[in-house]
């Protein structure tokens, strides 16, 4: 196999440390026992433990800087790392390790996550939480400047170099033997990785499967009957709690609180009606045209004369045409639209039909007529008498029908049941 040749191998040579302290690691990550005396470390394994490790049980390697003169039997520690790489290969398929400052297990992320939430109210935990190993290759070659010394280059499972960046993010140049640790990876599949870098790179002295973690899941919130998520997938060296993006307001935050409609928000979002105290969204609340407090949308009405938005509470009835309206718009109880009504012919296709449908109507010798917010008023002049219609705009029953009579008399609503009288009774009504 010869993936190396054709790859951008450009791998800062920075990754160094001494053939010594190299040994020691493979030592541990192996597993072997060693005992040292001076310059000389001695290494062997119990072959009733390991019998499928072949001969020799024992080495002895000199650990000393100047290797050139050894005693008899006494290997140099590149024959010492020789040995163990052919051990680890045969035992895992290579040398494993993890990076040491990486959390392994999900308790060791939740406490970390949920700090950095506050939940007005409410709870949160894990909704589900998964970690899943990745594998990175260590290869390490001797130094060709410094036979003391061995180089380590990163890359990841498809043999792609890893950059400084991430090497220094995920921690793997600081790796610990992975020992007793659990992992998913058989040494077949480990097989498979190493075999990659076999043959290409003759200088290799020993290859490690360094296993970085990610963790991929979600935080649920709970307030009340509601519940939101976050959800976050990282490594979990570098995993952070992710923000809430409350969908109300467009924020992101890590502290949560329920509107009074249940709804889970950004805390910094919320704001007090300034009539009732309820908790809704800040950029929900609307101005109270009448009195100028910040309340709640649900509690105000739109007057359909002046457009107005203004606390329910404040509306008022118009005595002519009996809607409600804005006071701002009434004069002598009649609003703006009843008093500002222009004059209209009976042939007026506003009115026609409705003298139509009325022929009681047709006596009146003048009318005018307006449509306003919906609303149809028609008022018919008598000489002594007048009436006004309040018509939906999309129907043809009137809904509200007042009357004034005299030159000093005010608007009176008339009773439903008095309106044939007044009007006659309608000529199609039943058809409808
Ligand atoms: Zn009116």
């Amino acid at each position: 196999m010869n993936v190396m040749a054709d790859k951008p191998t450009v791998v800062e040579d920075s990754h160094r440390e001494s053939l010594v302290a190299f040994l020691e690691f493979a030592v541990e990550a192996v597993g072997v026992a060693q005992s040292q005396e001076g310059d000389l470390v001695t290494l062997e394994f119990n072959h009733r433990e390991h019998p499928a490790w072949p001969r020799p049980y024992q080495v002895r390697v000199s650990v000393a800087t100047d290797s050139a003169d050894l005693p008899r039997r006494v290997v140099p520690a590149t024959e010492g790392i020789a040995w163990l790489w052919k051990l680890a290969q045969l035992e895992r398929g290579a040398l494993l390790a993890r990076p040491a400052s990486q959390p392994e297990a999900v308790h060791e992320i939740t406490r970390a996550l949920f700090e950095a939430y506050q939940v007005d109210g409410g709870q949160m935990h894990l909704a589900g939480c998964r970690i899943n190993e990745v594998p990175f290759l260590r290869v390490t070659e001797l130094a060709t400047d410094d036979p003391a010394q061995v180089v380590h280059r990163f890359y990841n499972a498809e043999m792609q170099p890893v950059s400084d960046d991430e090497v220094a993010s995920l921690g793997l140049a600081e790796v610990v033997p992975l020992g007793n640790h659990p992992t998913s990876f058989t040494r077949s599949a480990v097989h498979v990785l190493v075999n990659q870098i076999e043959e290409a790179m003759p200088g290799v002295v020993a290859a490690t499967v360094v296993i970085a973690k990610r963790a991929e899941g979600a935080i649920q919130f709970e307030i009340g009957e509601q519940c939101a998520q976050v959800s976050f997938n990282d490594w979990t060296r570098s995993l952070s709690a992710p923000p809430f993006r409350c969908a109300a307001s467009g924020r992101e935050t890590f502290h949560l609180a329920a509107l009074e409609d249940g709804r889970i928000v950004a805390a910094e979002a919320i704001a007090e009606c300034e009539h009732t105290g309820t908790r809704v969204l800040d950029s929900e609340l609307v101005t109270c045209t009448s009195t100028g407090k910040r309340v709640d949308p649900e509690i105000t009405s739109r007057c359909a004369v002046s457009d107005s938005v203004l606390l329910t509470d404040e509306m008022a009835t118009c005595k002519t045409c009996g809607q409600q309206v804005s006071p701002a718009v009434l004069d002598a109880g009649s609003c703006q639209a009843c008093r500002e009504l222009p004059l209209a012919r009976a042939t007026d296709e506003l009115i026609a039909p409705l003298l139509e449908r009325y022929p009681r109507l047709q006596q009146y010798g003048k009318f005018r007529a307006g449509q306003c917010g919906g609303v149809l008023r028609v008022m018919a002049h008598g000489w002594w008498r007048r009436l006004l219609l309040a018509v939906p705009s999309d129907e043809s029953q009137p809904m509200h029908l007042a009357m004034r009579q005299g030159l000093a008399g005010g608007w009176e609503q008339v009773p439903e049941a008095d309106w044939p009288q007044l009007l006659g009774q309608p000529s199609d009504g039943a058809t409808e």
